[in-house]
This record gives C-alpha cells, sequence and structure tokens, in this order.
C-alpha cells in the first residue's frame, strides 16, 4: 500500500483526497522508488486545478517533481538504495508523480541525487531551480560575465528566487525585480545586490528600444515585461526566457535582435536529455550554499497542496515548497 494525493474527475470538477492506494495501481516502469519529497511549481498549480488540459486521465497522481530511495529496479543503472530524483518528462502531468509515498518511472527519466545533497535538498531546487541553473548556464554560454547587470524577473517566486541564489553564488551582480518590495531585504541576503519594483518593466514599451540596462535576463515572467526588458537589453545581450505568469503572448518588434544583436534563448527543463541534467545537476553541486536553499525554502505536508496551489496561481507563494508526502 501507498499513500498518495489522488485527483478524480466529478461532476462538480476536480477533487483530490488524499488515499491509500495498492501498489498494482502504479504505472508500470523499471524503477521503483520510495518517495521522500517533491515540491510545489507553478504547473503543480495548474494541475491542481485542472488548467490547460494538462492531465488527460484520471484518476491521476500529480506532482511534477520526486526524489527518493529506489526500493527495486530492473534497469542496470539503478539499484536498491540509490538516491535519485526525477524532474520533468511530463510526469505528474502524463505519469503518475511525487504526491506520493511510492512512485514507479522509467529509468530514463532519472538521475542521481548529487553525492553532495540530501533528497530534501534536491527538492527544494526541484524543476524550478533546475531551470534557473539552466537558464544561468545558458546566459553564461551567451557571453555573460560576473560585474555585468543581470536582471531577474518574478524575483520571490520558485525561479527567480533560484535564479537571484545561483547568480550570487557564482558572481554575478543580480538586480531582482519584485512586486512584493517587503522581500527585498531577504532577496539581497540570497544574492540580489539591487531590487526594482516590476511596475518599471511592466507596461509593453512604444518605443522598440529602450536606454540599455541589462546584460542578461533570467525571465520568468514573460508577456508585457519580457517584451520592455528586449527593448532594455544592452548590446549582444541575452534574455533567458522561463515563464509566463504575465501571459503567454509576445507582441514585440525584431530591433533589439537586428540592432543591438540581443539573444532570445528558450528554456525547457521538461525534456533535457540526460547529459544536460548531470551538467546542471553538477553545477548547482558546485555552487550550492545549503544555508542559503533552507532559507528560501518551506515544507509542506500532502494536504496541505490545494491551497498553496491557489497561492502559487495567484503569485502569492515565497520560494519554493517542498512537500512531504508522509505528512498528511
Ligand atoms: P511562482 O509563482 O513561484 O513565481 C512567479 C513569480 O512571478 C511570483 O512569485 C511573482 O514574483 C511574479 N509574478 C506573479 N504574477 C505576475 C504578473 N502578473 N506579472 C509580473 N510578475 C508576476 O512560479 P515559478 O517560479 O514556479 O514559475 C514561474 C514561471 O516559470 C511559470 O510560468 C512556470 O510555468 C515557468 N516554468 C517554466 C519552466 C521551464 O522549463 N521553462 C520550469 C519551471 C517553471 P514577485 O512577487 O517577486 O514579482
Amino acid at each position: 500500500m501507498f499513500t498518495a494525493l489522488l485527483l478524480e474527475e466529478t461532476n462538480e470538477g476536480l477533487s483530490a483526497a488524499v488515499t491509500e492506494l495498492d501498489d498494482d495501481r502504479l504505472p508500470d516502469g523499471d524503477v521503483t522508488v520510495a518517495v521522500e519529497y517533491s515540491s510545489l511549481n507553478y504547473k503543480d498549480g495548474m494541475v491542481l486545478n485542472g488548467i490547460g488540459r494538462l492531465v488527460r486521465n484520471y484518476p491521476h497522481v500529480p506532482g511534477v517533481d520526486l526524489a527518493g530511495t529506489v526500493t527495486a529496479s530492473t534497469d542496470a543503472r539503478f539499484a536498491a538504495g540509490d538516491h535519485v530524483i526525477c524532474t520533468g518528462w511530463r510526469v505528474g502531468e502524463a505519469w503518475w508523480g511525487g504526491y506520493a509515498s511510492k512512485a514507479c518511472l522509467k529509468a530514463d527519466w532519472l538521475v542521481k541525487v548529487p553525492e553532495s545533497m540530501t533528497t530534501r535538498q534536491s527538492m527544494a531546487v526541484g524543476t524550478a531551480g533546475f531551470t534557473a541553473m539552466q537558464a544561468l548556464v545558458a546566459l553564461e554560454t551567451h557571453g555573460l560575465t560576473p560585474g555585468d547587470p543581470l536582471l531577474v524577473t518574478g524575483a520571490s517566486g520558485g525561479v527567480g528566487s533560484a535564479a537571484v541564489l545561483w547568480a550570487g553564488l557564482a558572481g554575478h551582480h543580480v538586480v531582482a525585480s519584485t512586486g512584493r518590495p517587503e522581500n527585498g531585504d531577504e532577496l539581497k541576503e540570497l544574492g540580489a545586490t539591487e531590487i526594482i519594483d516590476r511596475s518599471e518593466l511592466a507596461d509593453n514599451p512604444s518605443r522598440p528600444l529602450l536606454s540599455e540596462r541589462w546584460a542578461g535576463c533570467i525571465d520568468a515572467v514573460g508577456g508585457d515585461p519580457l517584451a520592455h526588458v528586449l527593448a532594455e537589453m544592452r548590446s549582444g545581450g541575452s534574455v533567458a526566457a522561463c515563464g509566463l505568469v504575465a501571459g503567454n503572448a509576445l507582441n514585440t518588434t525584431v530591433i533589439p535582435f537586428l540592432l543591438r544583436g540581443v539573444n532570445l534563448l528558450g528554456i525547457d527543463s521538461v525534456m533535457a536529455g540526460t547529459d544536460e541534467r548531470l551538467r546542471v545537476w553538477g553545477r548547482i553541486a558546485e555552487v550550492m550554499d545549503a544555508e542559503k536553499l533552507e532559507s528560501l525554502t518551506t515544507e509542506i505536508g500532502l494536504a496541505d497542496l490545494s491551497d498553496a496551489a491557489d497561492k502559487i496561481l495567484a503569485g502569492q507563494t515565497r520560494g519554493r515548497l517542498v512537500v512531504n508526502p508522509s505528512v498528511v
């Protein structure tokens, strides 16, 4: 038997309940994992609220992230006792995910938890923190160097706060944009050098080019703020586009690309291949500061998820939420 948050479709919409299930309800995979931690990402908020038709088959166990200990494996790459992470690959959408005490997964989706990290820390990172590091690596590959002004939007959220942390630890000059100035001191503790109010970036400017401000940007919000940032990029600068909380439409001109050689880099954590995952987790382990990571982390249980899902969609959560499936 295992415990899971089970989503079911009813005539009134979706219902979520913490349920005991037989092991034979698990999907067929190569590796069975005793889940120790999961996390809450923006996409989990969408799944828990039935937004975007991400889940097609119910009943469903959500949770796009999980980390735990292998209990059985038919794949030579993993053995009982290994500590593993699964993020992305549409787990928690098209496959039963991490809001459960047990999961059965394809071996191709797993990486081992870096030796210097615990399963809990790996989920404090989770998809959001992985994406933030993917974005930072992409910007560095395109020429961002320490000292260059690096803008992080949606800085109080999961991707944003992890981006502030990683970039600060890597020695970058981080300017954090937030709609919650009361979080400014915490963002500075995490690694931000300057804080700006997100209202500065909110409008889609009428002019295609504004004064040059940013050498790089890790953007978690998309929409008009992304159009604004593109117009403010320095010559040769790059934006890593990660998210869409301010909208998925991008109404802009090609002028920043043509006259300033600006790069718009797409970041996809879900289908990242194993080599890239190992590189990104390796970099995370290299810069990790356990105390700072803990400072942006809140632990919740399975029964807290519905409420937390509403809050993440409303932009009201701070940092990262780790889910402990043994806490109901
Ligand atoms: P969070 O809700 O934790 O963070 C988003 C933050 O954006 C909020 O905390 C808030 O920060 C800010 N924000 C919220 N609403 C608005 C708005 N209307 N306009 C401007 N800023 C706003 O979400 P995550 O960090 O987990 O995810 C962020 C985005 O990244 C989502 O769209 C998600 O789907 C996407 N994502 C993409 C991935 C990929 O692989 N590309 C992987 C993971 C996430 P503040 O109060 O500081 O302004």
